[in-house]
């Protein structure tokens, strides 16, 4: 899979996608990143993305030409690309677009700043995608997440398979309770039914627990 990252401020993306899962994703060959600086296409010697509005008001508005500039480069190296707008509004990434987009061959990403975009921008965008209802200072942590929760579901990329068969989300449930060592830590004990070796009967708890936690949080808007 290739992923295209269109922002400016590529610097932020080299800890998160430097280190452990997507570190190994890239070394191992299964995904490709490769962040574009939207500066790199402007044309004047301050190298501004940035305006006015028209109209007036507050703030500063991304240009267009030099994203459009950015994704003629994208599209010259994956002609086919997905192409995501980052906005507070778009549709609520969920666990559903992060397998849908796990399977794409190729998605590009554009992280806007200041105000957001120029409104012709938006003609680039296959999709808009908001990380959730509030809004962030600009786009690249959203990207970051996204492409997180998307690379780990790219076949091979998680060592072990049943990590993800049993995670949150999966078969509309959120994840039962886990416990690990010591057996009772400040006062609070591991459920003795975890420790009975009865495997149906763990998995039965499991089942349970995993219902009532996905009844608690999850509410209608999440189906
Ligand atoms: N003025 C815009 C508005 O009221 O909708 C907010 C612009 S925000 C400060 C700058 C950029 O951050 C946005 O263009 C978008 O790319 C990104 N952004 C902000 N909140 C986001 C969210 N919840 N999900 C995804 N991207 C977000």
């Amino acid at each position: 899979m290739e992923i295209y990252i269109l922002s400016i401020f590529p610097g932020m993306f080299e800890s998160v996608f430097g280190e452990t899962i997507i570190k190994r994703a890239q070394e191992k060959g299964l995904v490709r990143i490769e962040v574009v600086d939207i500066r790199d296409f402007t044309h004047d010697r301050h190298r501004m993305t940035d305006d006015y509005p028209y109209g007036g008001g507050a703030g500063m508005v991304m240009k267009p030409e030099p994203i459009y500039e950015a994704m003629d480069y994208v599209k010259s190296k994956s002609p086919d690309v997905h192409t995501i707008l980052l906005t507070p509004a778009g549709e609520v990434f969920k666990q559903e677009k992060a397998k849908e987009l796990s399977k794409r061959e190729s998605i590009a990403i554009i992280c806007g700043r200041y105000e957001g975009f120029d409104e012709r921008v938006r003609v680039l965008a296959d999709e808009e995608i908001s990380l959730g209802r509030f809004v962030l200072s600009g786009g690249e942590i959203a990207a970051m997440a996204i492409v997180d929760a998307t690379v780990r579901l790219i076949p091979g990329v998680l060592g072990n398979k049943e990590s993800l068969k049993e995670e949150s989300f999966e078969n509309g449930l959120i994840e039962y309770p886990q416990y690990t060592r010591p057996r009772v830590f400040r006062g609070m004990a591991v459920p003795d039914i975890l420790l009975s070796g009865n495997h149906k009967k763990i998995k039965e708890w499991r089942e349970q627990e995993a219902k009532k936690r996905t009844i608690k949080w999850m509410g209608e808007e999440d189906g």
